[in-house]
């Protein structure tokens, strides 16, 4: 099992596509085990996407994501950071494949809507920025006691 970051980015949220989003990983079998809604600092900004702080698209990014709030979540499966990245698609909303979130809902490659982890290295850094070790819950099915 592995555990992926996931952020709607503020244009997911603008657009209402939340709940539309999250039933789609919730529909692939994925559980949920940490999820708040947050407004994303600069300083966070620049923390999360430390790769690209010398890019020349940076200060826009920033502006982007610090601009409206974010739903910040964890997700849980098999294989669930590459499983994750395959159903975002391609970064540039423009490309991405017909099926894929962005590919279905993004014509830009800045709104993009989602981000997840690309590697089990920034899936554990991420984690640990957005989260703190009891926010997240067993997924296992609680509610199996009660059936009656
Ligand atoms: P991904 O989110 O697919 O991992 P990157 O790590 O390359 O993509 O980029 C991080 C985010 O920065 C993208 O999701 C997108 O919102 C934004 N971005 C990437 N490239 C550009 C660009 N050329 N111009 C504007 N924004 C960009
Ligand atoms: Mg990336």
């Amino acid at each position: 099992m592995q555990r992926t970051l996931i952020l709607l980015k503020p244009d997911c949220f603008q657009r209402r596509l939340v709940g539309e989003i999250l039933s789609r990983f919730e529909r692939k079998g994925l559980n949920i085990v940490a999820m708040k809604l947050i407004q994303v600092t600069p300083e966070l900004s620049k923390q999360h996407y430390a790769e690209h702080a010398e890019k020349p698209f940076y200060p826009s990014l920033e502006d982007f994501i610090t601009s409206a709030p974010v739903v910040a979540l964890a997700l849980e499966g098999l294989d669930a950071i590459a499983v994750v990245r395959e159903m975002l698609g391609a970064t540039n909303g423009l490309k991405a494949a017909p099926g894929t979130i962005r590919g279905d809902f993004s014509s830009s490659r800045q709104m993009n809507l989602v981000h997840a982890s690309d590697s089990p290295e920034s899936a554990a850094r991420e984690l640990d920025l957005y989260f703190s070790k009891e926010e997240f819950v067993d997924s296992k099915d609680e509610l199996a006691r009660f059936m009656r």
